[in-house]
């Protein structure tokens, strides 16, 4: 029974209740934990290290249930709800702001475990981009780094960005944090149905609802790093306007019919907002949304056919995009990155993807392929393929790259199904929970073109090309090449990938394109093409499945190229494969 109930409240990699970066699994912490209703703390943990890789709350619960009781809970049947913090951040907001008695103790669990907007809700992990002059300079001066002042604001936001988990900004907003709780006296609790608040905003003023207020049957919750920002009520749901921001930016949104939020109380503290949801709620997943004027979920064409429980929608214009990056197990497609500009780095989804080892993934790394979406070219068609709960493939059809075929169709699942035809498409996606894979991936469109099963695009089975299930195949024209860009594993010896730019604007990609992370080299106008495989000599040869075998491609004839080498003119067609450990090619002409 105490382990279903821990199951309703799944939750990852803790993060830290202070800084809101991530608590990495060798770094000491320690944790405060909640009374049964989540209004303050009853205890704070000793600090330890170490915690196992599996789900951090139902290890806190396990380890400290019985110890932490609260004796106000009126039925003795709720578990507590614990906050991690590194013990460094800790330190600093006990020095800095004499936290140490009960009552800022309680202070500090309102600000760090209510950064969650509701117990039990998936950490957003939305980005922090808050600076405070006076904090900054405060912790520069401490870091022996007063110059960093002086730059300018992007110039700091960007090293911020790039260095996140730094020690120097973990600091910066602990000092903040501390410096907050002494400047500001403790509120006390309050608690209400959502049903009479009429608007909130962080700083700002609570609003009842009053007799002759007009009914305004729709709530919207705009929430940021440090939990719920604002609440607001709108008299129906808005229009998908185009209005998106990148997924996991400092803002997501919420906007739901009161009706589905019956029996939804707010609590009050601090200047912090919380919702509590009843027990029916616990399991039903609020849409959290990347845009203000989230598109309408039953006008999306989606996929997989089976809808699992999920709340983090995003909503992303395909024309205002550069690229998307997908991250395939060959067999199914995992999760997804989504390039701004073209020279954006998928650093953060490949930390996301790889920092939770998918227990069903076949290989240890899942294989990034690229989708360019230049400025002068567009897609034209969508449609995908799975199973009732798994993603298997995407297609893709460009006006000018052609036909994209971003996966592998699987045994008996069935017809293709069209997600979006013709006129401009928004793409609509969930991010995966913890180790699942892509969940929710489809399109919206506000006036959807109708398309007759005679016109569908039919996008060839790959055949003779299907070297096994577990085989990653994509192909590419050599003809009206202006560029090819190679992705060279770390030595500069070993391509990983090529993206070929044409002549019309278009551009297509063959193998694994890791964008900003692989090293790269650009070479114009290429006439010639030269390739072999090689088994690399800094390896035994074996990784567990077989032979590891790898690819040498350059783009200029020379003597040194004896008969393991296939020296041919740049045209025709090319074939890339990739296979845990092996990639090899052939040319077409
Ligand atoms: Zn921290
Ligand atoms: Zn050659």
């Amino acid at each position: 029974m105490a382990r279903k109930r821990h199951r309703e409240y799944l939750a990852d990699i803790p993060q830290c209740g202070i800084c809101s970066t991530t608590v990495y699994q060798h770094e000491k912490i320690i944790a405060l934990c909640g009374n049964y209703n989540s209004t303050a703390h009853i205890a704070l943990t000793e600090p330890f290290a170490r915690y196992p890789l599996k789900d951090f709350d139902v290890y806190m619960r396990e380890r400290y249930e019985t110890s932490f009781a609260d004796d106000n809970s009126p039925n003795h049947a709720t578990s507590p709800e614990f906050c991690a913090m590194h013990l460094g951040c800790y330190q600093i907001v006990q020095q800095v702001g004499h936290v140490a008695d009960e009552e800022s103790l309680n202070r500090l669990w309102i600000l760090t475990a209510w950064k969650n907007p509701w117990r039990g809700m998936e950490r957003l992990r939305l980005s922090n981009d808050i600076i405070d002059d006076e904090v900054l300079e405060k912790t520069a001066r401490f870091g022996g780094i007063p110059l960093l002042c002086s730059l300018p604001r992007e110039i700091i936001h960007m090293i911020k960005r790039y260095s996140e988990d730094s020690v120097f900004w973990r600091c910066m907003m602990a000092i903040r944090l501390a410096a907050w709780i002494s400047r500001t006296s403790p509120q006390p609790v309050r608690a209400m149905p959502l049903r009479s608040v009429f608007s909130w905003e962080r700083n700002g003023e609570l609003r009842r609802i009053e007799p002759l207020s007009p009914p305004l049957p729709v709530i919207k919750l705009t929430i940021d790093c440090e939990g719920i920002r604002k609440m607001e009520r709108l008299p129906t749901r808005p229009q998908y306007s185009g209005r998106w921001s990148r997924p996991a930016k400092h803002l997501a949104y919420i906007v739901e019919d009161e009706a589905s939020l019956e029996g939804v109380k707010v609590q009050l503290k601090d200047g912090r907002f919380r919702l509590k949801l009843p027990r029916q709620l616990r399991n039903v997943r609020l849409h959290v949304w990347n845009s203000p004027t989230p598109p309408n979920l039953s006008l999306c064409m989606v996929y997989p056919k089976k809808i699992m429980p999920i709340q983090r929608f995003n909503v992303v214009e395909l024309s205002e995009i550069r690229g998307i990056t997908f991250y395939l197990n060959t067999t199914v497609v995992l999760a997804m990155h989504i390039h701004l500009t073209e020279q954006e780095s998928t650093l953060w989804t490949d930390k996301a993807v790889l920092e939770e080892k998918r227990p069903d993934a076949i290989f240890s790394e899942p294989i990034r392929v690229y989708l360019p979406l230049p400025k002068g070219d567009r897609i034209t068609y969508l449609g995908a393929n799975g199973s009732d709960d798994r993603l298997n493939v995407i297609f893709v059809r460009m006006e000018k790259a052609g036909d994209i075929t971003i996966g592998q169709r699987q045994p008996g699942t069935g017809e293709d199904k069209v997600l979006a035809a013709q006129s401009s498409v928004s793409l609509v996606y969930c991010e995966p929970n913890k180790r699942e894979m892509l969940p929710f991936f489809g399109a919206y469109q506000a006036s959807p073109a109708t398309l007759d099963v005679a016109s569908r695009p039919i996008f060839a089975e790959i055949g003779a090309n299907r070297m096994g299930r577990f085989t990653y195949y994509s192909w590419a024209s050599l003809d009206g090449v202006s560029s090819v860009r190679i992705f060279y594993e770390d030595d500069f010896e070993f391509c990983r990938g090529l993206m070929f730019y044409y002549e019309n604007g278009a551009s297509r990609t063959v193998g694994d394109c890791r964008v900003q992370i692989d090293r790269e080299a650009t070479v114009d106008k290429p006439t010639q093409i030269c390739f072999r495989t090689k088994v690399p000599e800094s390896e035994n040869g074996e990784n567990g499945i077989g032979t590891v075998c790898k690819l040498r491609v350059e783009f200029e004839h020379h003597n040194g190229h004896d008969e393991r080498w296939h020296c041919l003119p740049f045209r025709g067609i090319i074939r890339f494969w990739i296979a845990g450990g092996f990639s090899w090619l052939s040319v077409e002409q």
